[in-house]
């Protein structure tokens, strides 16, 4: 493997980087070296994202959504059953309706609209939105993956409001996923209303930590769109991003 910022070559990978978390990397960048008027919006922004629910944008009417939340219900108990477990004992009596009060909500990124429209119209090189929260299920598990999005982009004129990106974050974070796609389809969304965009995921995936293997690597993937293809363009602001308190390295595979 290569490390990544040695050389520069990404373009062997379809965009995407693994990573492995292994200790610190106290490597500094001087924000005044970056040159390009960057602008850091916040850290740790997830925790204030709203949650879609009642906004009346479901696809699914309501009648249909009790229905599936119902029938959820069922498949529960009879997965409980399954698992050798008694439906009817006290711990497990309300469970199957906790699960499918659950999924309704950390599942509900199908049915969200990002609303990106709406822009502040504001002059700036580069904006960077680090640490966005974000908390999805492994598709091929059923079991949690979560970490952090940073988002740096080139406006054409215009800056999302960042509780608008924490949106986008979250429409295609609750769902089934796997961690690339849901970052080509962060960059992928913001692409035509930008110059350029890079998405830099960082994730832990309980797949990995509680079975199998079993080991602590954080995945880290990586999509760029526009003038972010351009490597210099590109490099300058992810070792900002990589500057970040995770320790992640980056390698090509
Ligand atoms: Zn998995």
């Amino acid at each position: 493997m290569r490390k990544v910022s040695s050389d520069g070559d990404y373009h062997n990978y379809d965009e995407y980087a693994h990573v492995k978390s292994s200790g610190s990397n106290n490597k500094s960048v001087d924000d005044a070296d970056m040159g390009k008027g960057i602008r850091k919006e916040s850290n740790s922004i997830g925790g204030k994202a709203k949650s879609s629910n009642g906004d009346g944008k479901e696809r699914r009417g309501s009648t249909s959504k009790r229905h599936s939340t119902a029938r959820i219900k069922r498949l529960i108990r009879q997965l409980l059953i399954e698992l050798g477990e008694d439906p009817d004992r006290e711990g497990l009596v309300d469970t199957p309706e906790r699960v499918a009060e659950m999924y309704a909500e950390i599942f509900s990124g199908y049915s969200m609209d990002s609303e990106l429209d709406v822009t502040f119209s504001e002059e700036s090189d580069v904006v960077v939105a680090r640490e966005i929260q974000f908390y999805s299920m492994c598709e091929h598990h059923i079991l949690p993956f979560f970490g952090k999005v940073h988002i740096a982009y080139i406006p054409d004129g215009k800056v999302f409001g960042i509780s608008k990106l924490v949106r986008l974050v979250e429409k295609y974070a609750k769902r089934l996923q796997i961690q690339e796609r849901m970052t080509k389809q962060i960059a992928d969304e913001l692409k035509d209303k930008v110059k350029g965009v890079l998405v830099v995921v960082e994730g832990d995936h309980m797949c990995m930590r509680m079975r199998g293997v079993k080991n602590n690597s954080r995945i880290l993937t990586i999509a760029y769109r526009g003038e972010f293809e351009n490597r210099e363009v590109r490099e300058q602001v992810l070792s900002l991003l990589m500057d970040s308190s995770s320790g992640a390295r980056m390698y090509d595979i």
